[in-house]
């Protein structure tokens, strides 16, 4: 039994069955069966289904956020920003899937009327039954990076939304099945990391994982076994460098929104803040300003940016890297404790003179605390940027564009970004490299990477 319980204030919502291992292994089966038939739907009936759960989506935007606000305690804004930033990857994958099911004659080269003595055609079919196993932070951006392009392409999805917000997870996949995706092609599973497990079990065609690092290792491991198709989507330490040339005032508005939308529990979120060391003092002043005017609190109520954490359990985590820190010479400017009174909540974080001894600098965070740091010169951020396992993204302000790329270019990490941070875009892969994951969702790699090539050789008679 699954006790969902919300995060603002610790009322208990609701209890909810969880599945078992008899229940996943029927759901395996029917999906497989489902999908054999769904593959064969022309790609318009398919599409037309996902075009009306975009449209149930919006019709019913009021309602989800306020369920999702309950479950994991995101502020409503923030809740309504991502499921409006959903249907616009609907959009996208809408626009440009179809594309990609097409089959390519590769030789000969250009049409001919007869009938070419040798052709090589490459065709695409899809995976079959996947698994999407996800994270609570975003989860309709993370759950629909998977399912939809999933969908469209033919594959059935065994859905197990986080623990963490089963209830928006549900509400997904109703809606889905109301807006024509047959019942067992679209099948949620119901549990937390046990059921996640048994899933594993199952003779999958492939793992689509967001999760922890530590998650993310099990399920390569469990996924060896069989052979399956896995792509993990999993966390990061992102740095960010403020070089001296920048507007310090608007950059550190810019950098502390970073750090703490969405309490800090954002995979791409900033963790780690690098200035320049001639404008280290005024940048710390109006950081620690920006994030003093942030509204704490009752993420239903209008204005609120930071709201609980979805996770009581994170504390432990804050408390070990903010204790590790103070010991080690840090200054807290801000916050450093959980607020008093009930619910999930944590004071907004600020530590000056941190460094690289510190685990605020190289473990993730996953909340509102965030250690910022002075370097001497380029060399030294690119140099503390790169001290890191993790790969998802990295950041740099500056005005002056070719400084940027430079540094950039010098990142081992995912996506890179100039004067703009924690930022998605459906037309760009979204992948995590080292401790980061492997593999992308979103962009055409998002697509194609739910299908699998065949090749034909095909000889006429002689
Ligand atoms: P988590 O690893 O605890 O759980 C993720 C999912 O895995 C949940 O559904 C959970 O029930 C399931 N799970 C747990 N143990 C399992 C097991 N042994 N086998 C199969 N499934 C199992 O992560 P979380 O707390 O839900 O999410 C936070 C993490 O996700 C952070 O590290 C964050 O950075 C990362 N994240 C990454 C991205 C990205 O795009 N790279 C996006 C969002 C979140």
């Amino acid at each position: 039994m699954l006790h969902i319980e919300n995060p603002t204030d610790e009322s208990h919502i609701k209890d909810i069955e969880t599945d078992t291992p008899d229940s996943i292994k029927d759901a395996f089966l029917r999906a497989k069966r489902a999908q054999k038939e769904w593959r064969k739907r022309p790609y318009q009936e398919r599409a037309a289904a996902i075009s009306s759960f975009r449209d149930a989506l919006a019709a019913d935007e009021d309602e989800l956020a306020r369920l999702l606000t309950q479950e994991m305690g995101k502020p409503l804004g923030q809740a309504l920003g991502e499921i409006r930033g959903t249907r616009a990857r609907i959009d996208f994958f809408l626009a440009h899937t179809e594309q990609f099911l097409r089959q390519e004659q590769v030789l000969p080269t250009e049409d001919t009327e007869d009938l070419p003595a040798m052709r090589e055609v490459i065709s695409y079919d899809p995976l079959g039954v996947v698994a999407n196993i996800s994270a609570w932070n975003y989860p309709y951006f993370v759950g629909s990076n998977v399912f939809i392009p999933a969908l469209l392409t033919g594959n059935a999805v065994l859905y197990k939304p986080s623990e963490f917000t089963t209830l928006t997870g549900l509400a997904i996949v109703e809606r889905l099945h109301n807006a024509g995706i047959p019942k067992d092609v679209c099948i949620a599973v119901v549990g937390g990391g046990d059921v996640g497990a048994a899933l594993l079990n199952q003779p999958l065609d492939g793992v689509f994982f967001t999760g922890s690092y530590a998650t993310g290792k099990k399920i390569l491991s469990a996924a060896a076994q069989q052979m399956m198709k896995v792509q993990l989507e999993l966390g990061g330490k992102d740095p960010v460098y403020i070089c001296d040339d920048v507007d310090v005032q608007q950059t550190a508005i810019s950098a502390a929104e970073g750090a703490f939308y969405n309490a800090g529990q954002s995979c791409c979120a900033i963790e780690r803040i690098y200035v320049h060391k001639d404008i280290y003092e005024p940048f710390v002043e109006a950081f620690v300003e920006a994030v003093k005017d942030y509204k704490v609190g009752d993420p239903m109520e209008e204005g609120t940016f930071i709201g609980p954490l979805a996770r009581g359990a994170q504390f432990e985590v804050l408390q070990q890297q903010i204790d590790d820190a103070q010991a080690k010479g840090a200054t807290c400017l801000l916050g450093g404790t959980p607020l008093e009174g009930k619910g999930h909540f944590f004071a907004p974080t600020v530590f000056r003179d941190v460094n690289h001894d510190m685990l605020l600098m190289k473990d993730e965070t996953f909340g509102p605390v965030i250690g910022i740091q002075a370097v001497e010169n380029d060399a030294e951020a690119i140099e503390k940027m790169c001290d890191t396992e993790y790969g998802l993204t990295a950041g740099v302000f500056t005005q002056d564009m070719q400084r940027a790329e430079a540094i950039l270019a010098e990142m081992d990490t995912g996506s890179v970004y100039w004067n703009c941070c924690d930022r998605v875009s459906p037309r760009l892969p979204w992948t995590g490299r080292n401790h980061s994951g492997m593999g992308s969702t979103l962009s055409h790699i998002g697509i194609t990477t739910f299908l699998k090539p065949k090749a034909w050789h095909m000889r006429r008679p002689a």
